[in-house]
Parts: C-alpha cells; structure tokens; sequence
C-alpha cells in the first residue's frame, strides 16, 4: 500500500471510530459532539483532499467569501494599507465580505493555474471543497466539478471498506477528540 493508501486508511480508522457508538446506550459515557456525524466524514475528505490544480473553482466560485481576518491576511501580503486593499478588492453582500471581481477570481493566474495570493488566500478557499457547512445537514457535498474532491470521496470510500465498528467508548473519544483537534487547526 503507498503513503495515499495508508493515510487513507488510518483517516478511515479513525473516521470509523469516531463515530461508532452513534445515538448508541453506552455513547452516554461520551460527551456529545459539537458536530454531526456527517461533519467528521468531512473532516475525513478533507484530510484526504489534494487540490489537482485544474483552476475550476476559482474561475467559477462567486462570491468568493471572506472573513475580516482575510482581509487583514490581504492586506499584509499586498503591502497595502487595510483601507486601500479594502476599496480596491472587497466588497459585502447581506452575508459577509466577499471579493469585488469573480470569475475567474481576479487572483487566479492561469499560467500556472495558481493562486498569485496563495499564502494569504481567503479561508473559503483554504477549506474548500468539503467544509464550507457545519452541523445539521447529515450529506457531504461532493463537487462533481472539482477532481481533488471526487477522488478524495473515492479513497476514503475505499479506505472504509470492511472497517468493524469500535465498541471501546475510551476510543471513541479519543478518535472524536482528534477530529476536534483538526477542526481547531483549520
Ligand atoms: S476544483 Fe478542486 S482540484 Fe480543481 S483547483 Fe479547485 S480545489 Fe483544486
Ligand atoms: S483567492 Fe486564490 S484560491 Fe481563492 S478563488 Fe482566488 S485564486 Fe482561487
């Protein structure tokens, strides 16, 4: 098996183990999670996603959203005062801040079919495609459009065959608190 195939498979593990013990009698000796079920299998396809670099969604993504510490990131990586990037670039719907030029992204450079703004890319794009939404919805979206994400959902599917449900709830937590961990990380 190469390293795709065995981070795959330890993703799946720990996937599997997270969350066993579902609505389960003995999962009260758990805490409940803050995110659903279907949140940990996104976390799983986003441990696995590569970004294949085909240039999709920056040329179709609109609005390309943003949080006001993307624009402070903006701000920095162009050397430009926060009000200056903020007048050339950004703009706000009714939701949040969002990109004033889309389609493609006035950042895409299709050269290379890269980001010119990679370090301080916008935390949409740093999570893109599978954890735009948390909590409720019990679907992963799969973005039939986007490779990395098609074959992400692929290994993981694969990785998860014949994987047994954990019964052990010291382990259950311990998958959940990991899976925890990486959501802080993001
Ligand atoms: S569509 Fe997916 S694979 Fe293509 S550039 Fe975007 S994230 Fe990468
Ligand atoms: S900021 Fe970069 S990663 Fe995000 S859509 Fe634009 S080009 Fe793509």
């Amino acid at each position: 098996m190469g390293e795709g195939g065995s981070k795959a498979r330890q993703v799946a593990q720990m996937l599997k183990t997270a969350t066993s013990l579902w609505g389960d009698v003995r999962a009260e000796e758990l805490s409940v999670p803050a995110i659903s079920q279907a949140d940990y299998y996104r976390l799983a396809c986003h441990l696995l996603f590569e970004c294949q670099r085909c240039g999709t969604c920056c040329r179709t993504g609109d609005p390309i959203r943003l949080l006001p510490e993307d624009a402070q990131a903006l701000s920095r990586h162009l050397k430009l005062p926060l009000s200056r990037a903020s007048k050339k670039y950004l703009s706000r719907d009714e939701k949040s801040l969002i990109f004033k030029k889309v389609r493609p992204c006035r950042f895409f450079d299709p050269s290379v079919s890269g980001c010119r703004i990679y370090p301080a890319r916008p935390h949409s794009c740093r999570i893109f495609p599978f954890l735009g939404v948390y909590g409720g919805d019990e679907r992963v979206t799969l973005h039939a459009s986007c490779p990395g994400s098609v074959e992400a959902v692929r290994s993981l599917r694969d990785a998860m065959e014949g994987l047994n449900e954990e019964t052990d709830p010291e382990k259950v937590r311990a998958a959940r608190r990991w899976f925890d961990q990486v959501l802080a990380s993001l």
